[in-house]
């Protein structure tokens, strides 16, 4: 059980639904156990908040959210029956065991407060791998929204995957790596989703997301000056109303999201640091390397001559608990130069004028938490919709510089040139355009402000909108 904190109820507390609930309209938000899901769960719970709905959190016990930072959300904490996430043996499999143990637990729950009338719950909005809690939304007879928190450039890729592998193209062979795909422009075969993974994997990621049949309408995390066209062609594909919001880390005013502990200490580090000259690296929340690539890595920092903030999880490198495989030599070589640490409060970090650049794995929240802040990206992409973001942010929105590959060599020319030569001007320049193109967006009369209360409207109007 997850132990109470005083002041914060859950939603079997029937004493603590006052100030919240009474008569504002109830939002319930199923949020995913995976972080870089759960922050734009939280996120958009947050302002939908702020546009005065009631907010309940549906969460697996597995990766809760610090109930203590939420203050103003309720939450339904659902048993999964999970003790970590076992994606590494079947991603696919985990995320359908995970969905079936959680679906009648929802299901009675909603029922019950629905019964006791003091409830008044408009809509489901659920991520998309929480699909079950579409089927709930069908058995209640209340409208349902999905949340998309990948890149919506992402999305005609992974939709293009059957025909690629009818067509014999998958998995990609290293000669096509480079080539065009013809109707994916301007995507290369080693951009595609899933490029580098048996095709079982891509197909069975498909059927489960065939398993969303009927929402209202999908909210998606990106602005429409970054995604117009990827966004257009998602509208003719779903036929339903698309509200595009982002990014959802500037309109949210939610404290830390993260499972892991945030290490603070580092922003005194920066603190101390000349105006643009830290590379901050992080490769998320999933990314794992292997030893080899910890040192190519180590030593790129190194030889760089750079002062680098780090951040190593616990675990993310494999066969170790933390920085036990850091090379002999590193830590003296980079002594008051770099900062390792498990977890950092990433937001902050990118906000903080010492840091000039983003090494990243391209995933989606922090890919628009870099171009919020105008914090230009060296991109090496691991799984996933990342591929696909790194081939925008280098080549689309020129943002960013494609790590070709992880050699002490190629990492030093890369950091060196976005951060201080004059190659990496015009991407310093893109990114701070970049930056207030988003600010531009969230403002009265931007387009995802305009967006976010149409979405306020739709729901008011019970998802349905001739
Ligand atoms: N993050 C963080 N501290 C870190 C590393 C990551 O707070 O040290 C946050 C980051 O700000 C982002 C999320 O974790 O919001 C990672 O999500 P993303 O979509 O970028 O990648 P994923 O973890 O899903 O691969």
């Amino acid at each position: 059980m997850i132990a109470k904190i005083e002041g914060f109820c859950d939603f079997d507390d029937d004493v603590c639904v006052a100030s919240n609930m009474e008569g504002g309209k109830h939002l319930v938000l199923v949020a995913s156990p995976f972080q870089g899901h759960m922050t734009p769960m939280l996120q958009l719970g947050s302002v939908l908040y702020s546009k005065g709905f009631s907010i309940t959190i549906a969460h697996t016990k597995l990766n809760s959210p610090d109930h203590a930072n939420h203050p103003e959300f309720l939450f339904l904490p659902l048993s999964d029956n999970f003790l970590a996430i076992d994606a590494s043996a079947n991603f696919t499999k985990f995320l359908e065991l995970l969905n079936d143990n959680c679906r009648m637990q929802l299901q009675d729950r909603l029922t019950q407060k629905i019964q006791q009338a003091n409830h008044q719950i408009v809509t489901i909005i659920h991520d998309n791998s929480m699909y079950f809690a579409e089927e709930v939304a069908r058995n209640l007879n209340l409208p349902s929204i999905v949340l998309r928190s990948c890149s919506a450039s992402y999305m005609p890729a992974f939709l293009a995957l059957p025909k690629l592998h009818a067509d014999g193209l998958l998995p990609v062979q290293d000669s096509m790596l480079q080539k065009l795909v013809q109707e994916l422009y301007p995507l290369r075969y080693k951009d595609l989703p899933f490029n580098n993974t048996c095709t079982e994997i891509s197909k069975e990621m498909l059927a489960l997301s065939e398993r969303i049949r009927t929402p209202s309408a999908i909210i998606w995390n990106t602005m429409d000056f970054l995604e117009n066209s990827a966004l257009t062609k998602l509208q003719q594909h779903y036929q339903i109303p698309i509200f595009a919001i982002g990014p959802l880390n500037e309109t949210a005013r939610c404290q830390s999201t993260s499972f892991l502990k945030e290490d603070t200490n580092c922003i005194t580090w920066l603190d101390k640091q000349a105006p643009r000259s830290v590379i901050y690296v992080s490769l998320g929340s999933l990314a794992t390397m292997d030893e080899n690539e910890l040192a190519e890595t180590a030593w790129g920092l190194a030889n760089s001559k750079q002062p680098f903030l780090w951040v190593v999880r616990p675990g993310s490198v494999k066969g170790s608990e933390w920085i036990e495989f850091l090379p002999y030599g590193f830590i003296e070589e980079t002594r008051g130069r770099g900062l390792v640490l498990k977890w950092a409060p990433q937001k902050q970090v990118l906000a903080h004028t010492a840091v000039g650049g983003f090494w990243s794995h391209c995933g989606w929240n922090s890919t628009l938490e870099s171009i919020s802040q105008g914090v230009p990206m060296i991109c090496q992409p691991f799984f996933g919709d990342q591929y696909v973001n790194s081939r925008y942010l280098s080549y689309v929105w020129r943002v960013g510089l494609e790590l070709e590959c992880l050699e002490r060599r190629v990492i030093v020319t890369a950091i060196r040139r976005l951060l201080v030569d004059e190659e990496g001007e015009e991407t310093r320049k893109q990114a701070n355009n970049m930056k207030e193109k988003a600010k531009y967006c969230l403002c009265k009369g931007g387009s995802s402000f305009n967006s976010l209360n149409n979405l306020v409207e739709f729901i008011l109007a019970d998802c349905n909108w001739s």
